[in-house]
């Protein structure tokens, strides 16, 4: 069976953007998510060409579609099929892309699926947490589960964080690395400010950030977990309050955040949300909430407060233009009224308040509604909002092998067929919404498309930034949310920047002779 070793080695490098309009990747004979029910789009193969770090050209790859590609077997006998990656010259060029002397061209790098594989959007994570990953095996065992349990455990583990930050730095290289290897190509990473830690996790992040900046974007989010009021006596905040302050103003951060219910009282809750727009205005970055985590009917939904802060201080110009709010879980919605989704959906689609909703699955489902004699749904639903409201509402992992989140790996795509599942929607229609809950949608949250974008899709578009994840293993966009890929290639602005490829064996078998035929 081939190995790794039998590819061609890729050697990315970057080309200057606009220097030439010769293309620097092109992906050859791959699947796109077109809409599947229109036959002229559905089956065939395509070439999508990049120059510099955008999407120059789409075309078919074959006059007569995929017909003309061989396909093979997906049996267990079939030898795996690769892609096959390599740069190439133009006449006159070097063998390893070099240029040929007085020559304008360059050479590119060519992906070519081979006729397997379909090329979707990069992954982005909405939310993640880079300091809290990995972190279970340095908590006391967990006995309940719940959340002040998980909240404990990990006060502990984190006041060993300022004197072990190369620990940090690990762990969070770790999840970097395995994210990208995912085809994540920009996240948020929410990183932990307050007195116990100080800026021993925000330092850290902004390390990774820089090791990591050629091949993936992460935007740094100063998280104050804790409350910024000291006690339920204080009418000003606290030590925290004035450390997220000074976090915020590191080159780097672009966004700051707070977990409200925290506070000792809902009108603590309250001050915590305008002393967080009043730091994100005062330094010109996103906000961030985990906000309305329960399922409480009785409970007051911080989200109204959030909505009216906001339309407020547009109005008022206490808020930057481009700059995007994020909230995060949000589970105490799931309880909502039609009238009430109304009324969200008329804020952000129809007012078009510049905020988005990001369910976090993992998180929600692992510690919502314990102590209910049935366990409900407690994440938002994804694929409902879009089809019932038309909101474009995000899926993120938040948490990685944490007390907060035991369980899952860091894949973005794997809460897709967990979402086919728990929210019983596994129709085309649906599974494209679940795609683009981690992909165009996530992006979205967190403000990672610019004005002057192309308009937001699935499928490549012209001038769109190059950044897609290839599933080698799927071939359809219903295939890919169902059961992804695990063997992926990563490309951002125009660059491949990670593989992974599945290798298995199996103990040959010998055919069996057929049975003797009994005598009669
Ligand atoms: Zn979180």
């Amino acid at each position: 069976m081939p190995g790794p070793s039998q590819y061609r080695s890729p050697h990315p490098r970057h080309t200057p953007e606009a220097a030439s309009d010769y293309p620097s990747l092109v992906i050859r004979n791959v699947h796109l998510p077109f809409e599947s029910d229109d036959p002229t789009l559905a089956d065939p193969l395509y070439n999508v060409y990049c120059v510099g770090s955008r999407v120059d050209r789409v075309e078919l790859a074959t006059p007569h579609g995929s017909r003309s590609v061989s396909h093979g077997s997906s049996g267990h006998n079939s030898p795996a099929r690769h892609p096959e990656y390599h740069h190439s010259s133009p006449p006159g060029g070097s063998a390893h892309g070099g240029r040929a002397a007085g020559s304008p061209r360059q050479g590119h790098a060519e992906l070519d699926a081979q006729g397997r594989g379909i090329l979707l959007p990069a992954l982005c994570h909405a939310h993640i947490h880079l300091d809290k990953c990995f972190l279970l095996d340095q908590c006391d065992e967990l006995v309940t589960g719940n959340f002040s349990e998980a909240l404990r455990v990990t006060a502990k583990a984190k006041s060993t964080f300022p004197t072990n930050t190369e620990d940090l730095y690990d762990r969070g290289r770790k999840l970097i690395a395995q994210s990208i290897e995912c085809g994540v190509t920009l996240m948020r990473a929410h990183i932990e400010v307050d007195e116990t830690v100080h800026f021993a996790c925000v330092d850290t992040g902004l390390r990774l950030r820089k090791l990591f900046r050629d091949i993936c974007h992460i935007q740094i989010a100063a998280f104050a977990q804790d409350p910024l009021f000291a006690s339920a006596s204080d009418d000003r905040p606290g030590l925290n309050h004035a450390l997220l302050q000074s976090a915020v103003r590191r080159h780097g951060v672009e966004a700051v955040g707070s977990a409200p219910y925290v506070e000792p009282s809902i009108a603590h809750a309250k001050r915590n949300i305008e002393l967080i727009f009043d730091i994100a205005f005062e330094a010109g970055i996103h906000v961030d909430f985990h906000l309305d985590y329960n399922l409480e009917p009785t409970a007051e939904p911080l989200i109204w407060y959030v909505l009216e802060q906001l339309r407020q201080r547009i109005q008022s110009g206490r808020w930057r233009h481009g700059c995007h709010v994020c909230i995060g879980h949000a589970t105490r919605l799931t309880l909502f009224s039609p009238e009430e989704w109304a009324a969200v959906r008329a804020a952000i689609v129809d007012e078009r308040l510049p905020i988005s909703l990001v369910g976090l699955p993992p998180s929600d489902l692992y510690m919502m509604g314990r102590g209910f004699e049935y366990a409900p749904r407690g994440t938002l639903n994804v694929p409902k909002l879009a089809t019932e409201y038309g909101l474009r509402v995000a899926m993120a992992v938040n948490n990685v092998e944490n007390a907060f989140t035991p369980q899952g790996p860091v894949d973005p795509l794997g809460l897709c067929p967990l979402g086919v599942a728990v929210f019983q929607a596994g129709t085309k229609t649906d599974c494209r919404s679940l795609l683009e809950a981690v992909t165009n949608n996530a992006r979205l949250a967190i403000g990672g498309f610019h004005k002057g974008s192309p308009s937001i899709s699935l499928t490549p578009a012209p001038g769109a930034i190059a950044d897609f994840v290839l599933l080698h293993d799927n071939d359809s966009l219903h295939s890919a949310v169902l059961n992804p890929s695990f063997s992926r290639t990563t490309i951002r602005h125009g660059t491949v920047v990670a593989r992974r490829i599945q290798q298995s064996w199996i103990l040959p078998q010998k055919t069996p002779s057929p049975d003797p035929i009994p005598p009669e």
